[in-house]
């Protein structure tokens, strides 16, 4: 990157990450042009669109520390500090979209064994955790009333949080639109130092930022694509006021409760970068689980199945890759709304040669 500090910026993709540097940038008065490959409001899952919308908006740096590690649950405790500060900010906003209820752990009487596994695993990987608490019947029912009363226990973790991303990703377009950005949608790109390449032209900038996800690929041969199946479903019938995580012993369930009474339902992490339909087998396991969570379930309406990529690395974990002119960030696999604050706090420290020592070694190759 170049000393001086650059004032025209390109990103590239407008998925979670391209649409909140855009925002941050403007908002420290740079001229941002947000390229991306499809439409900035994608409403079909059909369409390749970006990770950030078949997302879950889970925050929970206990849960995903158990199945990374603990840089992870570190980048997502700033995480919980800096979401409810952006938010704060935003102009557009109409309803809340940031919570932190905590988030609920059960597994069936029979699958208590991978309950008590999911907590020595929290406790090895966070040891003398003291943000959750084991919850018995009562408890997990004056917690979420709505469930089935079978539940006798489970891990109550009570700093996690939830967003409701896909609202939030509008409300972010809103914004950058708001606050002067060019915006060029249907515009698949490559990148080089200073550089975009489009179909019918090559434009120079102080700096371009790749945030194109999976799209970066044919530059990045050691990003891969980790399938994810979600089910939405809408019901008046029950009420959540948290994520729910069902332990099991084939997969893990997660149910987050979305505006306008829909939940999002998901499991799947398929080694497979196949985008083709949910599957017979995981609409059944995610169905079938979701109705043992509460029978109410059973008169939900399925509003949607959606398929997507994660975009990661081998280790699993993101990276910031600093070059002169080009400044490339991607790799948030599973932990896209958990990672991005501290990724974007990363890279606008580089952008504008500000100390950030808290992530540098996190983040940075
Ligand atoms: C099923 C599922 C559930 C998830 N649940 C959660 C969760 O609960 N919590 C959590 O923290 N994370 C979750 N994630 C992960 C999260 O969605 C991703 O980590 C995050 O979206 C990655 O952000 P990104 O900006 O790097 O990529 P993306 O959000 O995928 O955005 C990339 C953008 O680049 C565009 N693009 C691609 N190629 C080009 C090109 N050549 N030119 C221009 N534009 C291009 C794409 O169209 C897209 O808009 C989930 C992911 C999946 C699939």
């Amino acid at each position: 990157m170049t000393h001086s500090i650059p004032n025209n910026i390109a990103i590239a993709g407008a998925g979670l990450l391209g649409r909140l540097l855009a925002w941050q940038l403007l908002q420290a008065n740079c001229k941002v042009t947000l390229f991306e490959a499809g439409s900035f409001t994608p409403d079909t899952p059909q369409t390749n669109r970006a990770a950030a919308f078949t997302a879950a908006g889970m925050i929970a740096p206990l849960s995903e520390a158990v199945v990374s590690d603990e840089g992870v649950y570190r980048m997502g405790q700033f995480a919980l500090q800096q979401w409810p500060q952006w938010l704060s900010k935003l102009q557009m906003q109409t309803a809340p979209l940031f919570f932190q209820h905590g988030s609920l752990v059960i597994a069936h009487p029979q699958d208590i064994s991978e309950l008590d596994q999911f907590e020595r695993e929290l406790q090895f990987v966070i040891p003398q955790c003291k943000t959750y608490r084991r919850v018995n019947q009562q408890q997990i029912q004056e917690l979420e009333p709505d469930l089935n009363p079978n539940f006798s226990q489970g891990l109550f973790l009570a700093e996690e949080g939830h967003v409701h991303n896909r609202e939030l990703l509008r409300v972010l377009l809103s914004e950058i639109s708001l606050l002067g950005a060019k915006l060029r949608e249907f515009t698949p790109v490559e990148v080089a130092a200073n550089k975009i390449i489009t179909e019918a032209s090559e434009e120079e900038f102080d700096l371009v930022i790749d945030c194109r996800g999976m799209g970066a690929r044919d530059q990045h041969p050691q990003l891969r694509g980790v399938r994810g199946e979600t089910l939405h479903v809408e019901t008046k019938e029950i009420q959540l006021q948290r994520p729910v995580r069902l332990m099991h012993p084939r997969y893990q369930l997660y149910i987050v409760p979305k505006l306008n009474n829909r939940f999002i339902i998901g499991a799947t992490q398929i080694e497979s970068e196949d985008r083709s339909p949910v599957t017979l087998q995981s609409s059944l396991e995610l169905s079938s689980a979701l109705y043992t969570l509460s029978p109410a379930f059973a008169e939900a309406r399925i509003i949607e199945m959606d398929v997507n990529l994660r975009p990661a690395y081998m280790d699993n974990l993101p990276k910031v890759i600093i070059q002169d002119g080009l400044i490339t960030a991607n790799g948030l696999f599973r932990h896209g709304y958990l990672l991005a604050p501290a990724m974007v706090e990363n890279v606008l420290a580089h952008i504008f040669q500000k100390e950030e020592k808290v992530f540098n070694e996190l983040l940075n190759c």
